[in-house]
């Protein structure tokens, strides 16, 4: 499958990796928006959220408690931060395999253009 972000979880593409585990990997993103950037993805490829089935549901809830960890690890809990799910042409995505964007270490605008 021609897929950037299951290259990540295969190892065949490097990735700056801040937390990995048997359901999700977090890396930072390669074009960061924040002071703090970075993408928490499920090791299994799921294309965007219209993808989304009953039985992921419990591993995209998942993906938040993960991002919620990595702000509280990282020291913008707090403050505060923003999560991101892009999902088809308008949404933005590029990257066909869902990602939740966790993005933190300064103010966020809103709305998002
Ligand atoms: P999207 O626009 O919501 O699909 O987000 C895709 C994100 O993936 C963008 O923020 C890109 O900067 C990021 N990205 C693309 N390629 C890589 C990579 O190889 N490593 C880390 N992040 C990447």
């Amino acid at each position: 499958m021609d897929c950037l972000f299951c290259k990540i979880v295969e190892g065949e593409i490097p990735a700056d990796v801040l937390y990995q585990d048997e359901k999700v990997i977090v890396f930072r993103d390669i074009n960061p928006q924040a002071p703090f950037h970075a993408l928490v993805i499920p090791r299994q490829h799921i294309p965007t959220l219209n993808d989304i089935a009953d039985e992921d549901c419990e591993l995209v809830g998942y993906m938040l408690k993960i991002a919620g960890d990595v702000a509280e690890e990282h020291g913008f809990a707090e403050d505060g931060y923003r999560t991101v799910f892009n999902c088809n042409t308008h949404g933005g995505q590029t990257v066909y395999h869902i990602h939740l964007h966790l993005l933190g270490g300064k103010p966020m605008g809103w709305p998002p253009y």
